[in-house]
């Protein structure tokens, strides 16, 4: 008997890889080698199927797993003696179609609903809107491309006057057993994808299909309060479904545009508000930008740069509710510019002031400056 490829090689796994990920990889090769998809060498695919099944049969079994770990494919497999066999190996035919229709279920569609034309597409359409607009909310017209129900045969896909046959295949049933080497295995209906039905003289605007492209605009209404990221579903307005199925949804995913003014973060705004060097030392009130109009801030005397001023209930109403956001303003100060002489005799004389009277008038500087001597005289003393 030829040596046996390693479990996690074979699933191209970490030895620390969680059951999803054995599950994905086990997936993935499994689709890969499906006899199906290789139907120029079916045997060499079924035996690397059979593989990849056994291996997953292990290492997805945490006690097979854990036996296998502690000895190798002697702890899993019965026919190498091993002592700590579980027995079963690889179990045949009836594990294969119950793990195919997981696998295989999402890919043919049909898998899950047993046949039945298949519902709509949902469909994603990105919209960019402004920060105003996503505050106060707005309605915005949207083209989009879809498939919609055939005017000519309203969705049946048969050429109008005829109607669609049951598909002599699978006799309605949309599902039929197929054997592959030794599997048999549970299969959407080729003839009829799943349907049931055949049509033997296809619309010829459709070609069958029951669905035709077109675009279509639509109003879509954006509530007040949504953000970046947020979706707001269309109910039905996707994809017609085939062949008179349900249609999809659409979803219309929110970009809010940056602002030169203002920043979001969740129901807050923020801005930043410059401020004269006057202002900052006697205080006023000054009027700063907010989404619904200016509003005035009153600035207190001795204002430091940095400051932040909370604007109560001058943010956002977020979409999902919850109280309004508040606008925060941040304030720089700005150092005069253009001074002509006797401006900046003027500063010179008020430094001078600022630096005689005893008492300390640079808050920051003051404690920065205590701050290095401190540091001065650890070094020194
Ligand atoms: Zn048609
Ligand atoms: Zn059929």
């Amino acid at each position: 008997m030829a040596a046996k490829e390693d479990f996690y090689k074979l699933l191209d796994v970490e030895r620390n890889a969680s059951d999803a990920e054995i599950k994905k990889a086990y997936r993935r090769l499994a689709m890969k080698y499906h006899p199906d998809r290789n139907k120029d060498n079916p045997e060499a695919a079924e035996k690397k199927f059979k593989q990849f099944k056994e291996a997953y049969e292990v290492l997805s079994d945490p006690k097979k797993r854990a036996a296998y770990d502690q000895f190798g494919h002697a702890g899993v497999d019965p026919s190498m003696g091993g002592a700590g066999g579980f027995g079963g190996g690889f179990t045949g035919a009836e594990g294969f179609s119950e793990i195919f229709g997981d696998v295989f279920g999402d890919i043919f569609g049909g898998g899950r609903s047993r046949g039945g034309p298949q519902r709509g597409a949902d469909l994603r359409y990105n919209i960019e809107i402004t920060l105003e607009e996503a505050v106060g909310g707005t309605e915005q017209k949207i083209r989009i491309p879809v498939l919609v129900v055939c005017s000519e045969c309203s969705g049946t896909g048969a050429k109008k006057g005829s109607v669609p046959i049951i598909c002599p295949t699978c006799h309605g049933h949309g599902q039929v057993r197929m054997q592959q080497g030794f599997f048999s295995v549970q299969q959407t209906c080729p003839t009829c994808r799943g349907t049931g039905k055949q049509i033997k003289d296809p619309c010829a605007k459709c070609h069958g299909q029951g669905r035709v492209q077109e675009s279509k605009t639509l109003s879509a209404k954006i509530p007040a309060g949504v953000d970046t990221g947020d979706r707001i579903r269309l109910t039905g307005e996707g994809e017609a479904g085939e062949r008179g199925a349900p249609p999809g949804d659409l979803y219309i995913e929110i970009r809010v545009k940056e602002h030169e003014i203002f920043t979001r973060d969740g129901a807050n705004l923020y801005c930043e508000v410059p401020i004269s060097f006057v202002t900052a030392c006697l205080g006023d009130e000054i009027e700063v930008p907010t989404l619904d109009g200016k509003v005035m801030l009153k600035i207190p005397p001795e204002t430091q740069t940095g400051k932040t001023f909370r604007l109560r209930g001058k943010g956002v109403k977020p979409v999902r509710g919850g109280p309004v956001g508040d606008m925060m303003c941040k304030v720089s100060i700005e150092t005069p510019i253009n001074l002509t002489k006797e401006q900046k005799a003027l500063v010179q004389k008020l430094g001078e002031s600022l630096t005689g009277g005893g008492k300390h008038h640079s808050p920051q500087e003051h404690s920065f400056l205590d701050g290095v001597r401190e540091f001065f005289d650890k070094l020194t003393g």
